[in-house]
This record gives structure tokens, sequence and C-alpha cells, in this order.
């Protein structure tokens, strides 16, 4: 009898990991589908300075799903990521920011830069460095204005290939961001090292930053780092007005989240930023 159920057991986890393999292949399929049939979108989110103008934007991606509706990345970047599947959404995500940031300034919105999200399979396997080249070339997009994100754990998966990979894109021009920092396998080592421009402080630190004294004192340790090595640092997921004050009394320099914006379609970012700029000159007059 237990050697019976003990085959049950078993064939209900080959079963369960048979319909898991299934499951992902199919959004492998629809994935596929999707990037060439004009179902990937890019939201954006506004960044904003010390004074609140919205001086830059993250791009992040949505899938409009036909029958599922709007997905999050959560649900398909980690799928596309166990193929070279990344690959390709990632240099639709490069190109498609790249024009959008051409196609907003010839509409009379300038942004001083985009924020664009690479992940480690695409940063290592593919030829990151070709692709920023190709999509800032096509549109005619100053390297300066784009602002790769990538993760600590990126670094940590190949230092060879980070070390090169990232020194070529500094010759190209283009800035480099270390996202949801602390939270990752930090080295405080390639801080030093590494060309990166700006951290973005993870929102799990920003969240309780105003009620619980330890969040408090790593987002200013966090601070006082960055700025002794002189780089630039940006806060994610800030929801309320006291998180923002704290920030800005430690002279953060960026502030993002759903207390400004949540992440938009194009046409409502726009829209964000001319009432924004409106608001603005009426405070002049
Ligand atoms: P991330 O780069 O750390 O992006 C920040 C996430 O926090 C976004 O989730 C954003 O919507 C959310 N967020 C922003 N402000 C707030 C806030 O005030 N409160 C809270 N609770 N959340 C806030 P989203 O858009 O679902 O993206 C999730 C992750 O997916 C991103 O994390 C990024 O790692 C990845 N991702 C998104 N777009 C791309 C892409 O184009 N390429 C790649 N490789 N990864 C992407
Ligand atoms: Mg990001
Ligand atoms: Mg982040
Ligand atoms: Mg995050």
């Amino acid at each position: 009898h237990a050697k019976n159920s003990g085959r049950n057991t078993y064939c209900f986890f080959e079963d369960a990991m048979q319909k898991r393999a299934d499951q992902r292949l199919k959004v492998e399929k629809e994935l596929r589908y999707a990037i060439d049939n004009n179902q990937l979108e890019l939201y954006y989110q506004p960044q904003l300075d010390s004074a609140g103008q919205c001086v830059s934007a993250e791009a992040l991606v949505r899938w409009n799903h036909p029958e599922r509706g709007v997905v999050a990345p959560g649900e398909f970047i980690p799928i596309a990521e166990e193929s070279a599947l990344i690959e390709r959404l990632g240099r639709w995500v490069l190109r498609a920011g790249c024009w959008q940031l051409q196609e907003w300034q010839n509409d009379g919105i300038y942004l001083d830069h985009l924020a664009i999200n690479v992940c480690a399979r695409q940063f290592h396997c593919g030829d990151i460095v070709q692709d920023v080249r190709d999509a800032l070339d096509y549109f005619g997009v100053d390297p300066s204005r784009i602002i790769l994100e990538i993760t600590e754990s990126l670094i940590v998966e190949n230092v060879i290939d980070t070390i090169s990979k990232m020194n070529e894109l500094k010759t190209l021009g283009v800035r480099i961001s270390l996202d949801d920092f602390g939270t990752g396998y930090s080295s405080l080592r390639y801080l030093k090292q590494l060309p990166i421009h700006q951290l973005k402080i993870d929102q799990s630190f920003v969240r309780d930053v105003a009620s619980d004294e330890s969040d408090l004192v790593i987002v200013e340790t966090i601070l006082s780092m960055a700025h002794h090595l002189r780089l630039e640092v940006v806060a994610e997921g800030v929801e309320t007005e006291e998180q923002l004050a704290l920030l800005q009394a430690r002279n953060c320099e960026y502030f993002q989240g759903y207390y400004f914006c949540r992440p938009v379609p194009s046409a409502q970012f726009v829209a964000y930023v001319e009432e924004a700029r409106n608001k603005a000159t009426l405070a002049q007059i």
C-alpha cells in the first residue's frame, strides 16, 4: 500500500510539473506572437527632481493580452528570461523607448532621461551593447539620455562580463543605474569599480521609512554613501508626502512613486507632464 501511494504521489508531482512546463511553453509561444504583433506596450512612470519637475521617466513594459487584458511584467518577464525570447523583448523595449523619447520631443515634451530596465540574461547572453547602439542610432537619440537599470545580482552572476560591457556602455555614453539597491547580493566593491551613475533605493526601504527607525537609518546610510561616491539617488515607491519630506530633507535627488503618478500609457504621461507644467506656470503668475 505504501509503495502504491508513493507512486501516486510521484505521478501527482510529475503531472503538476508537466502542466507547469506546458503552461510555460504556451505563454512563451503567445509572447513570441505578442512581440511581433504589437501587443506589448511601454507604460511610463514620472521621475521628479527635488524642485518637483518631471525630468525623466522609467519605461515599464505591459502586455495587452487579447483575453487576459493588461498583464504585468512580473508575469511574463521571468518566462521570457528562461529562453532567448528576452533578448528580442529587450530589443523591442529599447527601440520603443528611444522612439518614444524622440516622438515626445517632436511634440514639445522634453525629458532629460528615460530609464530602461535590463535583466540578467539580456545583459550577459545577448549583445546588449550592440542592441543599445542600434536603437540609439536608429532613432537618433543622444546616448546620455538613456539610463539602463540593472540589478546587483546581474553583476554578481558574471563579474568579468559585467565589467567589460559596462565599460563599453560608458564609452558609448549611456548611464547605468543600480535598481532595487540594497536587496540583492551586493558587494560594495562594485560601486567603486564599476561605472555606475545612480542608485535606486528599493521600495521596501522607502515603504516604512517614516515609521521604522531601521529603515530610516538604511535610507540615510545609502544616501550618505552614494553622495560620497558621487552617485545620484532615486527613491522608488514614494507613496506619501511624509516619505517624500524625509527623503528630500536628506538630499535624495529624484523621486518616483504612486504619490506622484502610477506607470501610465504614453498619452496619460503626456497629460501628466502638461498639467504639471500648467500648474507651475500658474504659480508664477
Ligand atoms: P522595477 O524596475 O523595480 O520597477 C518598479 C516597480 O514598482 C514597477 O512595477 C512599478 O509599477 C512599481 N511601483 C512604482 N511606484 C510604486 C509605488 O509607489 N508603490 C508600489 N507598491 N509600487 C510602485 P512593474 O511595472 O509591475 O514592474 C515590475 C518589474 O518588472 C520591474 O521592477 C522590472 O524589474 C521588471 N520590468 C518592467 N519592465 C521591464 C522591461 O521593459 N524589461 C525588463 N527586463 N524588465 C522589466
Ligand atoms: Mg526599474
Ligand atoms: Mg526598482
Ligand atoms: Mg523593484
